[in-house]
């Protein structure tokens, strides 16, 4: 079988977890698997550059960050080349010259203080290329042969800096040169995740949390068997475990499950992980890279056929709710079409929409980071409209939005009336709503404290717990 495997930040956040991930690549490989691994940067270390690259923007450079982030990845190195001094040269050979380039676009930076999304992703995708040489070197020293690859090289994108996409074709072609005949020979090749380049070379990011997504697209590109994606809880759970501590892993999830729950915000899998893999049915695993053993979550076309309801209960934080209002609105024309126009110019995500059914009132969910551009295009654009008087007003609202997701939600009676009762009981007020037509998911805006009450709630009125499988 033909496995990508994709290692999260924490399991590969210091010199001991970055050998297990070597160790169960290499071990895969030892039981006749053909492996290709991909890579996050080290915990922490996107976050480090992205606010080292927002400093240096208004002047200030330190370069303390630098030799942080050397002293950790240099430290890594000495363990992770099991001795051999060649391969521990080459990977501080790259380890400096990755971080010399930092301190160079950073240091510029604070001169020119003018970080543009290009910029930004050159900056904060450099913490895969200094991960990808340590987990190569151990998998070497754990005894198979590997190669860090640039993912610059194989993973061709748009040039949407922050939120690129793959072009699948030139990917498909970069990976079968890059890195399928090392796979062929049983050795196994680390692609830098997160990160791409544009048809130009010039380097782009798939997105926050876009290693996954990475992943996916390489198991397309090389016809993967299997995508495997090792993070540090047991898979897919019914409710993000850290907020909900009786969650419980969900064996089998179908991909359009695992697509909503991953947009409505389970950071487990970046949203558009499954797209690649669902196109060419390669089925996913998320598994634990803390504890192997443990089966984790299957993800396929099926799910679990047996499963009915709700199976989890996500939230999605730091959303704005966005209100068009007023009694004037009712049948003129083109108003909801000049609202979502701007929001698509704005390039801002819509979250979730809701229109009351007496078109006083247009409602939709966006990012709380994308709504004051969003706020000032649509009181601009729609300036005619406010001083007619046939809208009265555009607010934003801080908002979260919580999500009850199933593929059996749909002729599955009580549902709504289950969640909405879980709420009300809960004293929690229910600002907007909205029903996926797929019924696949029943999602609703709360204010943002209310959020981890209303998880709960709906969490517990379903028996979605450890408790239920008693
Ligand atoms: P990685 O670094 O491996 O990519 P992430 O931190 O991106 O890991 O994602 C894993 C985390 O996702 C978990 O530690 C957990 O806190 C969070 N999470 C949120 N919702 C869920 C869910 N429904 N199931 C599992 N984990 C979830
Ligand atoms: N390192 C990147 C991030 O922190 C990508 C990832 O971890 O998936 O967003
Ligand atoms: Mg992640």
């Amino acid at each position: 079988m033909r496995i990508v495997m994709k290692f999260g930040g924490t399991s590969v956040g210091s010199a001991e977890r970055i050998a297990q991930a070597a160790q169960l690549a290499v071990h895969a490989a030892a039981q006749g698997h053909e492996v290709a691994v991909v890579t996050s940067a080290m915990s922490k270390v996107t976050n480090v550059l992205i606010d080292a690259a927002r400093q240096a923007a208004t002047g200030k450079w330190d370069p303390e960050v630098r030799r942080e982030l050397e002293r950790r990845h240099l430290e890594v190195a000495a363990t992770v080349a099991g001795g051999d001094a060649t391969r521990h040269a080459a990977v501080v050979r790259q380890l400096t010259d990755r971080l010399e380039g930092f301190e160079k676009l950073c240091f510029g930076l604070s001169m020119v203080r003018d970080l543009t999304p290009r910029l930004m992703d050159a900056i904060s995708g450099i913490g895969e290329t200094l991960a990808a040489p340590l987990l190569s070197a151990a998998i070497a020293a754990a005894g198979r042969a590997s190669e860090s690859v640039d993912a610059t090289q194989v993973i061709i994108t748009t040039d949407q800096f922050g939120g690129a996409e793959p072009l699948m074709d030139d990917t498909r072609e970069r990976a079968q040169v890059h890195l399928l005949p090392l796979v062929q020979a049983g050795g196994i090749p680390v692609l830098t995740g997160f990160i791409g380049a544009t048809t130009d070379g010039i380097t782009t990011t798939l997105g926050r949390g876009g290693s996954d997504y990475s992943a996916s697209i390489l198991g397309a590109a090389l016809d993967a068997d299997e995508v495997w994606i090792w993070t540090d809880v047991d898979g897919v759970m019914s409710a993000n475990p850290s907020e909900v501590p009786d969650a419980r892993t969900l064996a089998e999830i179908s991909y359009s499950e695992a697509s909503e729950l991953a947009y409505y915000g389970a950071k487990v899998l970046h949203y558009k992980t499954i797209l690649p893999a669902f196109r060419q049915r390669i089925p996913v695993r998320i598994l634990n890279s803390f504890n192997p053993t443990h089966p984790g979550t299957r993800v396929s076309v099926d799910g679990d056929p047996a499963a009915r309801g709700v199976k989890a209960v996500t939230s999605i934080r730091q959303v704005t709710l966005v209100t068009i209002s007023g009694t004037g609105m009712q049948g003129i024309p083109g108003i909801v079409a000049k609202a979502f126009e701007v929001v698509a110019v704005q390039q801002a995500d819509v979250l979730m929409i809701s229109q009351a059914s007496s078109e006083n009132n247009i409602c939709f969910a966006i990012t709380q980071a994308s709504a004051p551009a969003v706020l000032r295009a649509l009181r601009a654009t729609l300036e005619p409209e406010l001083t007619r008087g046939h809208i009265e007003d555009i607010a934003g609202q801080p908002v979260a939005i919580v999500a009850a997701v199933g593929d059996r939600m749909r002729g599955t009676p009580g549902v709504a009336s289950g969640v909405f009762g879980a709420l009300s009981t809960a004293g929690i007020n229910v600002i907007a709503i909205s029903q996926g037509s797929s019924e696949r998911n029943i999602s609703l805006v709360v204010t943002e404290s209310e959020a981890p009450g209303a998880v709960l709630a709906i969490h517990r009125a379903f028996r979605l717990g450890q408790s239920s499988q008693a």
